[in-house]
């Protein structure tokens, strides 16, 4: 089974428990307004912009696909930016036995493996594979997720993952929707099935501040205290089996109505914290 990769951190500590190599494919079923990597949210349609663009000419085209020469790259990004299609040309497509064999070099200095993207649940017998290859080595296996693939329908790849860091990034159905495109009903399933399932690792809210959220839904803001509730409310027995990660929106690498979008301050992260340990949530993060 092949996946579009973007790329892999061999070692990284900021996705998920210990040190964990990171794989971020390609591709996403929403496209969020602040999406801080939004060159991973489509696959690349071959249209050739970037192509005579690249300073170091490690882009040309054969017919409609766009080949990447690795060995002259100079990870300069210049084609991500000029991509008018929210794509990028140095992906690879790899099989899952290819993808894994990268990863064994790792296993002495880790202690599992995250798989993210783009939306890592567009694959899920790609994953099913690495996973069971992984698990097999002792390796634990995360995915961090929006949620927007109903993981009930894979059950094959549930009983591989040892975890899922998972996104709520609205409470309110139609709010989500504008700000993703996308269907939260699919998002609170997923909640739910993960927290009865103990398969739920940290709950991961970005936190925009008031007036950065204004103009992205008609009618509402994005509310970042209905969210917190919202989940503390749906998944109570559960609040001490998973982490609730606050993170603070910053407009790096965003494109579009939030490129200039202005952060939340350190006090009013502080007073998301507040409200989420009245709630009853017992680990929060703000990062
Ligand atoms: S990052 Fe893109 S534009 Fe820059 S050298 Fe590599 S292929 Fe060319
Ligand atoms: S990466 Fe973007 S600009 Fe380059 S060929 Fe693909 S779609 Fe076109």
């Amino acid at each position: 089974m092949r996946a579009a990769i973007n790329k892999m951190i061999p070692l990284s500590v900021v996705d998920g428990p210990g040190c964990r190599t990171a794989v971020f494919v390609q591709g996403c079923n929403i496209a969020c307004a602040y999406c801080h990597n939004p060159e991973t949210q489509r696959l690349c349609t071959g249209c050739g912009v970037c192509v005579s663009q690249c300073p170091a000419g490690a882009l040309s085209l054969s017919g409609k696909q766009v080949i990447w020469d690795e060995t002259v790259c100079t990870q300069c990004d210049h084609c991500i930016q000029v991509c008018p299609n929210y794509a990028s040309p140095k992906v690879l497509y790899m099989e899952a036995a290819d993808v894994w064999e990268k990863i064994s070099k790792n296993i002495p200095f880790i202690q599992g493996i995250t798989v993210s993207g783009g939306e890592c649940s567009l694959y899920p017998e790609f994953l099913t594979e690495l996973f069971t290859l992984a698990g097999n080595a002792g390796l634990s296996c995360f995915l961090d997720s929006n949620g927007c693939v109903d993981f009930t329908k894979h059950p094959q790849l549930m009983a591989v993952t040892d975890k899922v860091m998972l996104d709520v990034k609205a409470w309110d159905s139609n709010v989500f929707h504008r700000l993703t495109g996308g269907d939260n009903r699919i998002v609170k399933k997923n909640l739910n099935y993960l927290a009865q399932a103990g398969k739920l690792y940290e709950v991961r809210l970005v936190c925009l501040d008031g007036e950065s959220s204004s103009g992205l839904a008609e009618d509402k803001d994005v509310d970042m205290e209905e969210v917190i509730r919202g989940v503390a409310a749906e998944v109570t027995p559960y609040l001490e089996d998973f982490k609730l990660k606050l993170i603070t929106f910053r407009n790096y690498g965003v494109r579009g109505k939030m490129e200039h979008g202005k952060s939340p301050t350190q006090d009013q992260m502080e007073k998301l914290k507040e409200l989420a340990v009245q709630c009853g949530f017992k680990e929060i993060q703000i990062v």
